[in-house]
């Protein structure tokens, strides 16, 4: 096995969900633009983009971030633009720009509903279907939309390193942020990473894996990796030659 390069069926299978995932982008893009739900929002619609964000708030109670390692479209442009830059970058700060993108966009949208007059239409196919007619990728809106959101996420991966887009941008992952607080907070049998520190020789592979540039051997001490970062990719588990960490349902901390 290539030292940088793991060949773990879990990646493998990872990696052609993101891909197929980035292959219906021109598609779902919508659902995943700040636009949308901002538009809906005027007119009172509760819009596909809402179900959406509530599936990944409620799906991060139990899963954490794994919608970012497993199903997001942006994984797959992220990840076929570290063929070209894979520099692991230091984000520290910076990693909370995404809060400062999503809490106005959040208050803008209750405010619209509430301005609306509350939710007036359920319609999971706004600007999706317009008088039963698909409207398609190079039509309208979407084509901004979608170029727009490709070239943002393809650009600052390449300029700047690994996933920055996901690690600095994104306005949907505060929302799985925050069900992966409330996860860890409340302790209950969920997705987690489990680590046995006294195993850990400290080889560093781990480190230089890891997507989301987290300090995996300092975390890893604590018994579970607890980062509201961690994208549940489980690139970390599959390069450890030495048993450190386990990927799994667990059971409460300190009981399993
Ligand atoms: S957890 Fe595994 S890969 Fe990471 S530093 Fe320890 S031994 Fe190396
Ligand atoms: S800590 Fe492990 S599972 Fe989490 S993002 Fe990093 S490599 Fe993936």
């Amino acid at each position: 096995m290539n030292e940088l390069k793991i060949e773990s069926k879990r990646q493998k299978i990872r990696t052609a969900m993101v891909c197929l995932s980035l292959l219906f982008f021109p598609i779902t893009v919508f659902y995943f633009s700040p636009y949308l739900a901002v538009y809906a929002s005027v007119y009172g619609i509760f819009a596909g983009c809402f179900i959406l964000i509530a599936a990944q708030f409620i799906a991060a109670f139990f899963f954490g971030r794994a919608f970012c390692g497993w199903i997001c479209p942006c994984a797959g442009i992220e990840e076929c633009c570290a063929i070209a830059n894979d520099k692991k970058a230091k984000y520290s700060r910076k990693r909370f720009v995404k809060f400062f993108i999503w809490i106005p966009c959040f208050i803008a949208i209750i405010a619209l509903f509430i301005r609306a007059g509350g939710v007036k239409t359920f319609d999971p196919l706004f600007l999706f279907l317009t008088d039963g007619k698909f409207i398609p990728m190079f039509g309208s809106h979407d084509f901004y939309a979608f170029w727009g959101m490709t070239s943002l996420m393809a650009s600052t991966s390449i300029i700047f390193g690994r996933r920055t887009f996901c690690h600095t941008l994104c306005w949907l992952a505060p929302v799985m942020s925050v069900g992966t607080i409330i996860k860890n907070v409340l302790n209950y049998p969920s997705l987690k990473i489990k680590s046995d520190p006294s195993k850990c020789v400290h080889c560093g592979m781990c480190d230089k894996q890891c997507p989301m540039n987290l300090d995996i051997q300092n975390m890893l001490k604590t018994g579970y990796i607890k980062s509201i970062d961690c994208i549940a990719c489980g690139k970390c588990v599959d390069i450890c030659k030495y048993g450190v960490l386990k990927y799994g349902i667990f059971n409460k901390e300190n009981s399993d």
